[in-house]
């Protein structure tokens, strides 16, 4: 029985377990997925703060400049001025300094000028009372919750942990994914192919999405298409790994043996058509605990199956709020024919045109074997199922690919 796409994607998300959570250093934390709330333990600022150099004055001593001032101490970054300035008196601040008690703006240096042997300054505008301060709490208030479980953790969010005093944290385990080509015509990178032979290349693009997805990733060698040697391996894979990822093997023809190995070694098969294009014949089962995508062979319609279906349960698997590619709408930039009875994702590239409208534009491509084209995409656009054609100008969904 062939399913829709939000059903496969449905029964992935019901069949894919939370692995355990680990801690690891902040600064091996990039890309993973954060596994518990952050909170901050100080107000930010933590104290009234300088936002440029200049003096701390009083705002109504200044109100009719210029006014001269009396300088009476110096606050500098780490290393405050902490007495009560009084009327007719301005310290010297530096940005990043706190902002003594008794100040209530700080005027730039620029329009200061020191007097009296720099007993003095003289102050040559007037300044708004709050000018160039950053209040404490304004930004954050200790106790705060900063960051959720379930984020991705990206490079700005590693700043946001180290002001919190995060020097580990808690995210999601690392799926371990083992990969298995199939394909009795496939050789290896290091090979000059034979007769009737071609270079494996899937492994090679689903083993850096599947790392990019959080993954670490273990090659198997490749598998000729033989049932009983894909039993053995597809078993030992399953040993050793959360999620196999195999692909080939999985259409109608008479060597396509991948569904064969599964069933007779007892797996658990949820679904083994989605009406989906490219990508039909996308199996997805259970061995043991490991989850098993056996993915088509044509290489586009691997990218397209792995990132909707393999890397949704793998971020599942480590935690994530979001663990499916995030839909937007572009602007359709070329007539597109959409099928019939199947769903597509379709390769393209996106631009902005000069009003800044996001454009996708369909790849000019030959099916779903033209890996060469498919390296130019840069995301996929989605044609309901029904619809044979969507014109130019029409707006669509779009998922970006992951890069
Ligand atoms: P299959 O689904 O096994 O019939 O494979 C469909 C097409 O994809 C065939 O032309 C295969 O040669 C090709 N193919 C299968 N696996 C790979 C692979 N790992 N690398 C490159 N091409 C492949
Ligand atoms: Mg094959």
């Amino acid at each position: 029985m062939m399913i829709p796409i939000s059903d496969a994607i449905r029964i992935v998300l019901e069949q894919t377990p939370k692995l355990v959570i680990e801690s690891v250093p902040l600064s091996d934390s990039l890309g993973r997925i954060l596994a518990e709330d952050i909170i901050a333990d100080t107000d930010l600022p933590p104290f009234d703060r300088a936002q440029m150099d200049g003096y701390a004055v009083r705002a109504a001593d200044v109100s009719h400049p210029p006014a001269r001032l009396r300088i009476v101490g110096e606050s500098a970054a780490g290393s405050g001025w902490h007495h009560e300035m009084k009327a007719g008196e301005a310290v010297r601040i530096m940005t990043g300094a706190p902002v003594p008690v008794g100040a209530d703006a700080v005027q730039q240096v620029e329009l200061t000028r020191e007097a009296n042997d720099g007993n003095e300054v003289e102050i040559l505008e007037r300044v708004e009372v709050g000018r160039s301060i950053v209040r404490r709490a304004s930004e954050i208030k200790a106790g705060a919750t900063v960051l959720r479980a379930g984020e991705d953790i990206n490079a700005a969010m590693i700043a946001t942990l180290a002001s919190f005093g995060y020097s580990q944290v808690k995210v999601g385990r690392r799926p371990r994914v083992a990969v298995m080509a199939t394909g009795s015509e496939l050789v290896d990178v290091d090979q000059k192919p034979g007769r009737d032979q071609i270079r494996e290349s899937n492994n090679h693009m689903i083993a850096p999405y599947a790392a990019l997805a959080g993954a670490t990733v273990a090659r198997l060698p490749l598998a000729v298409d033989d049932t009983e040697q894909l039993k053995r391996q597809i078993a030992q894979a399953a040993e050793e790994s959360d999620v196999l990822i195999t692909s080939g093997g999985v259409s109608m023809g008479v060597y396509d043996f991948t569904k064969a190995a599964l069933k007779e070694l007892g797996a658990e098969v949820y679904f083994e058509r989605v009406a989906l294009r490219p990508g039909k014949p996308t199996v997805f089962a259970r061995l043991g605990n490991t989850l098993v995508f056996g993915l088509p062979g044509n290489p586009v319609s691997v990218a397209v199956t792995f990132n909707l279906f393999a890397r949704t349960a793998l971020r599942a698997m480590q935690g994530a709020t979001r663990p499916e590619l995030i839909e937007e709408t572009a602007v359709l930039a070329r007539d597109l024919k959409g099928a019939v009875e199947r769903e597509s994702y379709l390769p393209a590239v996106l631009r902005t045109d000069e009003k800044g409208t996001l454009l996708a534009e369909p790849l000019k491509w030959g099916g779903s074997s033209d890996f060469v084209a498919f390296a130019r995409a840069t995301a996929l656009i989605n044609v309901p199922t029904g619809v044979k054609m969507i014109e130019a100008g029409s707006p669509v969904k779009i998922v970006r690919l992951p890069s």
